[in-house]
C-alpha cells in the first residue's frame, strides 16, 4: 500500500517511521522496516498491526545509513507477521518492498522457482526469490537480475530493494502503482506518495511504467527497460509537511 526508502542520512529509521506515519490515512494492516548500516550490521522489523506496534518493536540499535519501509493491505496471504514486507531471499542477502499485485506468482513459483523454499503466501516473495536465483544461481549482476526480473514479472508493481553486499543503492521500480525518487543533498528517497517525504525534500522525480532507477545518496540513474540511461529533472512539490 505505502513504500518509503532513504540513503544518505543518519537518521534512517526516524525517516522511514516518519513517513510511514505520513501514509497510514490510506489504510493498512501490517508494516516494515529494513535498515542496513552499511558496515555489515542490519535489521528487519516487521508486525501486523498499527505503525505504533511496529515503533515499539524497533529498538534503540535499529540504526543505519540505508532503508526500507512499507505498510501492507493484503491482496494476496492473510495480514500477519511473516506476510508483513519487506521480504527478503531464502538467502537472507535481498530485500523488497511492494505494493501491487503480481498476476503470474503462481506460475513463477512452479516454473523457475520450483526448488525455492517460500516462508510468506504472499505473491511479493516471488519477487525477492526470483531476483535473488538470478544473482545467485544465474550469476547475474544484481541490476541486470532485477531488470530480467521486471520483464518476467506480470501485473502491477512498484518496488524497492536492498541488495545486502552492495547496501549503498537502492534498486527501484514500477508498473502500474506509484513511486517516486525524492533528490537531497547528500542523500536521495524513495516513496510511492511525496507526502511521506515533503519534510526531506521538495524535489521528485516522475517515474513512468517500465522503468528502473538505481539510487545511491548522491545519485539517480533512471533507465529504461532496456538499461538505457534517461534524464529528467526533477520538479518542485507543492505540499507543505
Ligand atoms: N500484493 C502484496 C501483498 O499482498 C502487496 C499489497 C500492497 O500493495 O500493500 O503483500
Amino acid at each position: 500500500c505505502g513504500i518509503v526508502g532513504v540513503i544518505g542520512k543518519k537518521d534512517t529509521t526516524q525517516v522511514l517511521l516518519k513517513g510511514l506515519e505520513k501514509l497510514e490515512y490510506r489504510g493498512y494492516d501490517s508494516a516494515g522496516i529494513y535498515v542496513n548500516n552499511q558496515d555489515g550490521q542490519d535489521y528487519l522489523v516487521k508486525e501486523k498491526g498499527k505503525i505504533s506496534d511496529l515503533e515499539k518493536a524497533v529498538g534503540p540499535e535499529v540504526q543505519g545509513l540505508v532503508g526500507i519501509g512499507h505498510t501492507r493491505w493484503a491482496t494476496h496471504g492473510e495480514p500477519s507477521d511473516t506476510n508483513a514486507h519487506p521480504h527478503v531471499s531464502q538467502s537472507g542477502r535481498f530485500y523488497l518492498v511492494h505494493n501491487g499485485v503480481i498476476t503470474n506468482y503462481q506460475e513463477l513459483k512452479t516454473t523457475y522457482l520450483k526448488d525455492v523454499h517460500f516462508v510468506s503466501a504472499t505473491d511479493t516473495e516471488v519477487a525477492v526469490q526470483l531476483i535473488a536465483k538470478l544473482v545467485e544461481v544465474d550469476g547475474l549482476t544484481t541490476e541486470k537480475a532485477f531488470q530480467k526480473a521486471l520483464k518476467m514479472i506480470e501485473g502491477s508493481f512498484a518496488f524497492l530493494m536492498v541488495d545486502r553486499n552492495e547496501p549503498d543503492k537502492l534498486f527501484v521500480a514500477k508498473n502500474k502503482s506509484p513511486l517516486l525518487v525524492g533528490v537531497g543533498d547528500g542523500f536521495n528517497v524513495v516513496c510511492s506518495d511525496a507526502m511521506a517525504m515533503v519534510s526531506q525534500t521538495k524535489q521528485f522525480i516522475e517515474l513512468h511504467d517500465g522503468e528502473m532507477v538505481i539510487v545511491t545518496k548522491d545519485h539517480v540513474q533512471l533507465m529504461n527497460a532496456d538499461g538505457e540511461t534517461i534524464e529528467r529533472q526533477p520538479y518542485q512539490a507543492t505540499i507543505d509537511d
